[in-house]
């Protein structure tokens, strides 16, 4: 069919330059190892942390949830699509983060993209990090608010922007509180500081926090004593819940707010039954077996102080994103496809997802992994690293 020319030629500009990725399907579960093309392999690039998307509670309590509501809802939540289930999950979810209220959105991106777009207007500004994740970067392209862009996790710069917003009504500050690409811890004191001072609202998107940090995978505000001083919390349920959603964890009048004027909550429509059920076991699942948090840390430890004995650049990584860093974007692509060979999954994270020139194979071990299959991918690392000249 024709039309589409000017797309194919981009296509066809991104496959010169070496930036077109084929989507690589898995023919297994989701696990420590998958098979891909045939073949089994060390995954080494799933945010799948405590490696819950295969917990045997989860699975049933969605098997559960299929046989007696059906596989789906059949309306927005507004309508006729809350489930008592729904709310249920949404109050546990809010006791779990100490916070007043919880609502689920359909994703962490929509989730940030509804609060961004709908609580902010032409009165209000948002202060954002320059590497905050790109639902983000979308969420503040929906608003009218001014917008600041700071230096990233730079306190001096933040401050900049605060003192030169006073004219605003409500200053908003916006940060990952992981950062995806880095896997660095956000200064969530030193910005609450600074938000307190300025009488500015705090959000934290902990997307690769939720499960991870803080007690029981709390997240990031816990994890630094800052509960009841962030005043908007959003997670997702995607990676170390190992489901599906994003929340905003916060006061109930923005609970409320959100349900009136989201535009992804209010116009699209809600999680089926067995993914609310196994996101609600899933917080079971965190209260009751804090040693997969252990294991995820442990292993965590472990292979980063391999690598970096090795030789490898690990960058600023404080949490399990970790990169090891390669440069050249050719280079990066051809590191990937040689682990592979050595039977690891680790893909290459390239320009326009980092800066030119900072390539690197991003990691995230879980706690699925064991010491072995640790050590099986760290001497692919040690054979890749040495043919290619990284160590
Ligand atoms: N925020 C951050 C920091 C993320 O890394 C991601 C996932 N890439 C999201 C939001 C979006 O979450 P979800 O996959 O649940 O849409």
């Amino acid at each position: 069919m024709k039309g589409f020319e000017y797309l194919q030629e981009q296509l066809d500009e991104m496959k010169e330059e070496g930036t077109f990725r084929n989507l690589i399907p898995l023919q297994s579960a989701q696990g420590s190892k998958v098979t891909i093309k045939g073949k089994e392999v060390i995954q080494l690039s799933s945010n799948n942390y405590l490696g819950l998307t295969s917990h045997p509670k989860m699975k049933e309590a969605a098997d559960i949830a299929n046989k007696e509501y059906g596989v789906g809802t059949g309306s927005v939540r507004t309508i006729a699509g809350t489930l008592k289930m729904h709310e249920d999950f949404e109050e546990k979810l809010a006791k779990f983060k100490h916070t007043e209220a919880a609502l689920v959105f359909q994703s962490g991106f929509t989730t940030n993209q509804g609060i961004l777009s709908s609580i902010l207007t032409d009165k209000d500004v948002v202060i954002s990090d320059e590497l905050n994740h790109a639902s983000i970067i979308d969420g503040i392209r929906l608003t009218k608010a001014g917008r600041k862009i700071y230096k990233h996790v730079d306190m001096e710069s933040l401050e900049q922007a605060l003192k030169e917003s006073s004219e605003y009504r409500t200053r908003l500050v916006v940060t990952d509180g992981v950062f995806s690409m880095d896997g660095n811890i956000a200064p969530l004191p030193e910005i609450v500081e600074l938000c307190e001072k300025y009488d500015a609202l705090v959000m934290v998107d902990d997307a690769h926090a939720s499960g991870v940090l803080g007690d029981n995978g709390r997240g990031t505000v816990n994890h630094f004593g800052l509960d009841g001083r962030v005043h908007i919390q959003v997670g997702t349920l995607s990676k170390a819940i190992g489901v599906l959603g994003g929340y905003a964890a916060s006061t109930k009048t923005l609970r409320e707010y959100l349900i009136h004027k989201g535009r992804p909550f209010l116009f699209s429509t809600s999680h089926p039954p067995a993914v609310t059920a196994a996101n609600d076991a899933a917080i079971d699942v965190l209260l009751n077996e804090p040693e997969l948090i252990d294991k995820l840390w442990d292993n965590t430890k472990l292979f980063k102080k391999e690598l970096e004995s090795l030789g490898f650049d690990i960058g600023i990584s404080e949490t399990p994103i970790t990169p090891v860093m390669i440069g050249d974007d050719a280079l990066t692509h051809k590191f990937s496809d040689e682990l592979f060979e050595e039977g690891v999954f680790a893909q290459g994270i390239v320009f326009p997802t980092v800066q030119k020139g900072k390539g690197r194979i991003r990691t995230i071990v879980t706690a699925e992994h064991s010491k072995e299959e640790l050590q099986e991918a760290l001497k692919a690392f040690e054979k890749v690293g040495k043919n290619l000249g990284i160590i």
